[in-house]
């Protein structure tokens, strides 16, 4: 599995499409099983006789968000599509390329149909045309999964034939961005549109379109189904709600613990089995690479939607990488910059080249703080998306906490 998904993509795929081998398949809730302990009910009686407002009054009660990274209210998404004209569509992002971040695929390697049924009713909720449903190319086992079971979910009657049609990424960072994405889906080179127009007045095809990351769905299911509780009913640390984080770096068990919103970093690290043996805790990046580099110290703080802010930061996508004493923290941050000048789509020059020039400035002995400053402050006021708005986070946080480093 592992050698499947280090290999280049392309390949891997043309190797399974050639029948050379298949990937191999985790244990799964097939459609029986899920449908035995009442699956898909909540979708047939909404379909039946359901109000979609109901429901998008039950998401805002949970108070459900945008686990893509953005945090975004999620009740609040159904109602902006519905009040354009349709055709409407739903394309959900599953592009999942954030380094660290692993908790899609977590969610759908065990619980495919419970994000089926999130998707089916948003789509409901705003009546859509059609699902799209853009797949990581680097999660082959994912991809047969959703195949077989959407081929369960056609044979049962639940969709037509078609309804939902997945689209392969191509292992390109920059697709995730939502714009991107629906470019990608339309055939075209992916890069990201300009906002306004959200893509909610004008997304696929030019019409209006949803667009949810996989585990928001997976929440919208559980949602309809068990009430807001199962999120508004949990509490820690003054913050509700449970937050899915993808746990790797120096602990002792990495993977994905479902935890309370508000979980501080030594609750994740407790989670995950402590430490790893022989390391001590020094940093950690708190929502892949575009949140930075945090010291140890923050280890009070909850790591939910907004409570970075303060230090200048978010939580993103939760992908928590653990840096120990044996880590550089100016190498770690360098290697996140070489990751964002590879994926910068190269539309915009404060990105293209600041990236590229950030690179450079950070390969010398001792940083040029002043220009690395300057720098940042023009990518983070002139890129034209996410990527290149958030690249200078970790030059600015390690610049900040770890001044001795650099
Ligand atoms: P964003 O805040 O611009 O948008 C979030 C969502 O809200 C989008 O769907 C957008 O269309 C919608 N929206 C915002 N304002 C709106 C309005 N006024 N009307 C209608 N819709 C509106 O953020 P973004 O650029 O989509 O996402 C950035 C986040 O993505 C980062 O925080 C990062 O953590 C995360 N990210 C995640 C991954 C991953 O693999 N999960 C990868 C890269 C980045
Ligand atoms: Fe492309 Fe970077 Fe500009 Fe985003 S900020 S549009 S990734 S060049």
């Amino acid at each position: 599995h592992n050698h499947i998904e280090r290999a280049t993509p392309g390949k891997v795929m043309a190797a399974i499409e050639a029948g050379e081998f298949e990937p191999h398949l985790p244990d799964r809730q097939s459609f029986l099983e899920y449908q035995a302990q009442g699956g898909y009910r909540t979708l047939r009686l909404l379909r039946a006789a359901g109000d979609w407002e109901d429901v998008q009054e039950q998401i805002v009660q949970a108070g459900l968000r945008g686990l893509g990274g953005a945090g975004f209210p999620a009740g609040r998404k159904w109602g902006f599509v519905r009040s354009n004209p349709g055709p409407r569509y739903v394309a959900v992002n599953g592009d999942e390329g954030e380094p660290g971040t692993f908790k899609d695929r977590h969610h759908l390697e065990r619980e495919p149909h419970m994000f089926l049924e999130g998707m089916l009713i948003s789509a409901w909720a705003i009546e859509a045309e059609r699902c799209y449903l853009y797949m990581r190319d680097e999660y082959p086992a994912v991809r047969e999964i959703l195949r077989q079971e959407i081929a369960a979910l056609e044979a049962a009657g639940l969709v037509k034939k078609g309804y939902i049609e997945m689209r392969r990424g191509a292992g390109a960072y920059i697709c995730g961005e939502e714009s991107a994405m629906i470019e990608s889906i339309e055939g075209k080179r992916g890069i990201p549109r300009h906002r306004p127009p959200y893509v909610a007045q004008v997304g696929l095809f030019g019409q209006p379109t949803l667009v949810n990351n996989v585990e928001t769905l997976y929440w919208v299911a559980r949602i309809a189904r068990f009430g807001p509780e199962v999120l508004n009913g949990v509490e820690h640390n003054g913050r509700t709600g449970l937050r899915s984080y993808s746990v790797s770096g120096r602990v002792a068990r990495p993977g994905v613990y479902l935890l309370p919103a508000g979980s501080t970093i030594t609750d994740i690290i407790t989670a995950a089995g402590g430490i790893a043996e022989g390391h001590v805790f020094k940093a950690f990046q708190p929502g892949g690479p575009s949140s930075g580099i945090l010291p140890a110290t923050l280890s009070d703080v909850p790591l939910d939607f907004d409570t970075l802010q303060a230090h200048g930061t978010f939580i993103g996508s939760a992908a928590v990488v653990v840096l120990s004493d044996e880590d550089s923290i100016r190498d770690a941050a360098l290697n996140m910059l070489r990751f964002f000048e590879d994926e910068s789509c190269g539309q915009c020059t404060p990105c293209r080249v600041g990236c590229e020039k950030a690179v450079k400035l950070m390969q010398a002995e001792k940083w040029d703080r002043a220009l690395l400053e300057e720098l940042s402050e023009v990518m983070v006021d002139a890129s034209i998306c996410g990527l290149g708005q958030a690249a200078p986070n970790p030059i600015r946080l390690v610049m900040k906490h770890f001044p001795e480093e650099v």
